[in-house]
């Protein structure tokens, strides 16, 4: 088949938009793209090419610009062929090569599961549309030529596709408002995975669409010549509604294709925004509308740019039906979404034109990458991006702020501010004061509280869901963290120097800076703290750097002389992330303690006695001590209670905890020969006192029972 040919009907739609030497560059490209395509065939014995054709077809119906079409034309040459981006590149241009090897899967050669290779490829695929738009556009329209030629496929490859499309592409299209391409790609999922509920509601929703169509075209019929009566220029026409969401609403509120009403929806298109209000008011004095069920998108736009006016209307002696009003500008929207927004070309938003919202979500993505581990995580948190529908809520001052369903208080403040976000401590709805996880509802007012200072913590990120509030939170908590290091590091530094008779105010900052250069830090200017955090880290022994800062030569250090009693560090139980209580051993205050410096992860607690304790190197062990206010804080704990008798018995030992005030986090149950059994808890406490009083507390409440702390 010659290339020359195929491109026909292609460049009949290509010449009614783009120029001359546009269209020959695709031409080019679709004489490229034959060639290395050359030899292979689609599973319909089609030759290869005749996919990226149509997939370029597609585009050009939507009036796509000349670089996507030609990415189009090309999106399989990497991933198919010995094409290499840098031909590509050279031949087509950095974009064109760029957007190509953004739809291109990542090669694992088999020696990853298919899940990761899948959540990479979608990491791969969502950078690159941060970056540049047009790279969803061809995988979009490449995934609908592949749906609607899918039945070529075997059926478990069917239902994969047709899953992935489902679970994948059709939300992404979903939230860049391109909703003729989702519905299509809907229809066919929907026809693939369950092919005779498809084929039996197709049927009957045809039957009972030509029952329904006649009122409908009463109705147009009607409104028509009201519009006209009141000079407003306008096209109006009734859709059926599409099959998928019948489907879905039939299956969500549990009902028959019978109780359906809304079969049938009124579009009217108009010229302006001003057209669109005053045919709503004509609609609404001729019919009455529906209560609850009028929405003003234009006002308020969707997240993903949709605007139009929505009323259910009662025609006399009819269902109720919905009508939908909207400009022109408007229309083409919500049709097509980014594509119809000029504003996709500028991929990152280099351009003149202001994104939409939808293209700032897709720029959101490069953020969550940076917060995001690995590609399954980063995949996790798109998803629930990209399934949450959304919620309207207002400012004290009126402002309207669109979150994601399920979005809490919390999400809110980081919506208004980051700063306000991580200050707040609570929010009034209403004349209500209600906690920061509190989901939010549609037109709620929400005043956030805040505090003076900053204080967001690990566990705020339970409670939000937004990606804005998530980064910001973390973030944060990396600052936070890093504080925390330094302090903790130039106490320790402090300790030690005291033991060689030496104070760090004493020591010159030049020799700070000497001393972290011949201990191979690389040191970044202006960085008074990088020791101090290297410390703080466990990167650092603070007795080595502390002798480096005080000799300056060996025979220095020779001479002097330390018969100072060693000062044991103390432990506060406030110091965050730079401490930690080994799990070994949950050594408790009261306990005696001693401590290991890890590199990178700070001091660890162990109890005196842990057996761990051998295993650490002399240089990196420290003697610590329990501050007085220690106990003011709660410390994990593992315990063990052997008994004869089982029954009851973890009921009864769980409320003698809870009698003493202290909390359970854990349970688990060991089988023992014999009639023993045994049951571990992990418990928090203050210190050693509270844990003794609970063992007399449980070994008194029942003979049977030993307990004891699990080494
Ligand atoms: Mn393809």
């Amino acid at each position: 088949m010659q290339p020359e040919i195929l491109t026909a009907d292609l460049e009949s739609l290509l010449s009614a938009y783009l120029d001359p030497s546009s269209i020959a560059t695709i031409h080019q490209a679709c004489l490229f793209s034959a060639e290395a395509h050359a030899g292979q065939t689609r599973l319909s014995g089609e030759p290869f090419v005749s996919h990226p054709l149509q997939v370029a077809k597609t585009m050009a119906e939507l009036r796509l610009d000349a670089v996507t079409i030609t990415a189009g034309v090309l999106h399989d040459v990497l991933e198919d062929t010995p094409v290499t981006k840098k031909i590509l590149s050279k031949k087509f241009g950095r974009a064109v090569a760029n957007v190509v090897d953004g739809v291109s899967k990542i090669d694992h050669l088999g020696h990853a599961s298919r899940q990761m290779t899948q959540a990479e490829t979608f990491q791969k695929m969502m950078l690159a549309m941060s970056m540049d738009l047009r790279v969803i556009l061809v995988k979009l329209a490449d995934r609908l030529h592949n749906m609607r030629t899918i039945t070529h496929a075997p059926r478990d490859k069917q239902r994969r596709i047709a899953c992935e499309t489902l679970e994948i592409f059709v939300p992404i299209a979903q939230r860049i408002g391109m909703d003729t391409i989702r519905r299509e790609l809907e229809r066919l999922c929907f026809a693939t995975l369950h092919p005779l509920r498809h084929r039996v509601l197709s049927k009957a929703v045809e039957r009972r669409n030509r029952e329904l169509k006649k009122a409908c075209d009463r109705l147009v019929q009607s409104i028509r010549s009201h519009l006209r009566a009141a000079n407003i220029k306008h096209s109006i026409e009734s859709r059926e509604k599409h099959l998928f969401s019948i489907y879905q609403k039939m299956k969500e509120k549990n009902v028959k294709l019978s109780r359906i009403m809304d079969m049938f929806a009124i579009r009217i298109v108009v010229d302006s925004v001003d057209d669109c209000y005053r045919s709503l008011g004509l609609v609404h004095s001729i019919y009455k509308p529906l209560p609850g069920r009028f929405k003003d998108y234009i006002a308020i736009p969707k997240m993903n740019g949709y605007q139009s006016l929505h009323t259910s209307v009662f025609a006399p002696n009819e269902n109720p039906v919905e009508v939908q009003i909207r400009s022109r500008d408007m229309d083409a929207v919500a049709e097509n979404g980014i594509a119809a927004h000029a504003a996709y070309k500028y991929g990152g938003g280099k351009g003149k034109q202001p994104m939409p919202a939808a293209g700032r979500w897709v720029q959101s993505m490069t953020e969550l990458k940076k917060q995001t581990g690995s590609p399954v995580d980063f995949f996790e948190n798109v998803k629930i991006d990209l399934f949450s529908d959304e919620v309207y809520v207002f400012t004290p001052q009126g402002q309207i702020k669109t979150l994601a369903k399920g979005a809490t208080v919390l999400d809110f403040a980081f919506a208004v501010h980051t700063d306000v976000g991580l200050s707040c401590r609570h929010a009034r709805i209403g004349n209500h004061i209600v906690p920061l996880d509190t989901v939010l509802r549609n037109g709620q007012t929400i005043h956030i509280v805040n505090d003076e200072r900053p204080h967001a913590d690990p566990s705020w990120l339970n409670s939000a869901i937004t990606a804005k509030a998530r980064v910001a939170i973390r973030n944060h908590l990396k600052k936070m963290d890093d504080r925390q290091a330094i302090v903790f590091g130039k106490q320790l530094l402090k300790d030690a120097l005291k033991k060689l008779n030496h104070k760090l105010e004493r020591v010159a900052k030049d020799r700070l800076q000497s001393a972290a250069q011949q201990l191979g830090a690389t040191i970044n200017k202006g960085d008074d703290n990088y020791l101090f955090r290297q410390i703080g880290l466990g990167d650092q022994l603070p007795m080595l750097v502390a002798r480096k800062l005080v000799f300056s030569s060996d025979k220095d250090e020779a001479a002097f002389d330390n018969d100072a009693p060693q000062q044991p560090m103390t432990i506060h139980g406030t110091e965050g992330i730079v401490v930690h209580y080994a799990k070994c051993c949950h050594p408790i205050p009261g306990d005696p303690i001693i401590g290991a410096l890890n590199p990178g992860r700070g001091l660890t607690v162990h109890h005196s006695q842990c057996h761990n304790l051998q295993n650490v190197d002399l240089g990196h062990k420290m003697n610590l001590r329990w501050s007085k206010t220690a106990n003011q804080q709660e410390y994990h704990v593992a315990i063990r209670a052997v008994t004869t008798h089982r029954r009851g018995m973890l009921a009864l030992i769980a409320s003698r905890i809870a009698d003493m005030n202290a909390n359970i986090e854990s349970i688990g149950f060991e089988e023992r020969p014999g009639m023993m059994a045994a049951i571990s808890f992990t418990i928090s406490v203050h210190d050693l006192n509270q844990l003794n009083a609970i063992f007399a507390k449980i070994e008194s409440a029942s003979s049977g029972v030993r307990v004891s702390r699990v080494r």
